[in-house]
């Protein structure tokens, strides 16, 4: 019998690997399709070919304009993880006989007919212990992405997380032991640095003297090792906050503009010349903050660009 902790263990090398290289949208989202998979009572491997258009389209949403060109990456690598023991291949022999860095390409994948997915036991415990596929779905989610586009990602892999959002060991596996402690103060002080407003369209608005829906993004992802400073963080609307986190604007380094990227699309009454559009935004400077030491950093601005922007950005 494997526990709820091997096997959320076994996820938590996954993610350490990832850490060492470069950050990587991939990985984490080949599991939570795969746990979605799972969850729906669907067998243990899939072809390759069966899941490829979506994964394209999970990468498209939410991974930088490169990365769908990437996403057979994980189906192959992920089987050397964790001591390779999370995540099985089936194929033809003369395939899997590759040295595992000799990843196969994309049309190897989809016409020899390889399959993947958990192993046996991984597979076995995450079906028949109640809980551990949401708990494991949370862990990877906080590991990998800000709060911001949970929602959007657990509904665009299938996954359904409704029964134990609220139950006994829901929060408590999800708060303590898989996310990286955050620094309350940062919030507070981001939001002082930008006076409190919306640092892209200067929402500013308070409900009963409080700030409502203004929040302190990262600008490099606190899931990925971006510090609770000032200089990683940005005071922005709930709008501006998600629309930052899916890439479809970053701030240029030297004269801090707001850039949209080509991607971010709006119909042509809401063009860059209409007063309330959203793209009017585009090539204007961000609301400074109050003090020249809490711009934001350069190292953190390029992590961004390289990371979670949508390239190519929007001319002028
Ligand atoms: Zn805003």
């Amino acid at each position: 019998m494997t526990s709820k902790q091997d096997i959320l263990s076994l996820f938590e090398k996954v993610r350490r690997a990832q850490r060492q290289g470069q950050y990587a949208p991939h990985k984490p989202l080949l599991l939570l399709l795969a746990l979605a998979r799972l969850q729906r009572g669907e067998p243990r491997l899939v072809l390759y070919r069966d899941i490829d258009l979506q994964l394209k389209e999970l990468l498209r949403s939410f991974g930088p304009s490169s990365a769908p060109s990437s996403r057979h990456y994980p189906f192959w690598h992920l089987r050397t993880d964790a001591d390779g023991s999370l995540w099985d291949l089936q194929a033809d022999a003369g395939l899997l006989e590759r040295p595992p860095a000799a990843t196969p390409n994309l049309g190897e994948l989809r016409d020899k007919q390889v399959q993947g997915g958990f192993s046996a036991k991984v597979d076995t415990a995450l079906r028949q212990t109640p809980g551990l596929i949401q708990t494991v779905v949370r862990s990877v989610l906080a590991s990998a992405f800000p709060e911001t586009l949970h929602e959007d990602i657990i509904a665009s892999v299938g996954l359904d997380l409704s029964q134990s959002l609220y139950s006994k060991e829901g929060p408590a596996v999800y708060d303590p032991a898989v996310r990286r402690r955050r620094n309350p103060a940062f919030r507070e002080r981001v939001l002082l640095a930008y006076e409190y407003r919306c640092c892209v369209c200067g929402f500013d608005l308070k409900v009963c003297h409080l700030p409502a829906g203004l929040e302190a993004a990262h600008i490099h992802w606190h899931t990925n090792g971006g510090p609770d400073v000032e200089t990683n963080g940005l005071a922005l609307c709930a709008l501006h906050h998600k629309l930052f986190d899916l890439g479809a604007f970053t701030i240029e380094p030297t004269e801090l503009r707001v850039i949209y990227s080509q991607h971010a699309i709006a119909s042509r009454q809401q063009d860059q010349q209409t007063p309330d559009s959203e793209l009017r935004h585009h090539g204007v400077p961000l609301k400074s903050p109050q003090a020249i030491h809490q711009r934001p950093a350069p190292e953190h601005l390029s992590w961004n660009l390289r990371n979670v922007f949508k390239g190519p950005a929007r001319p002028f």
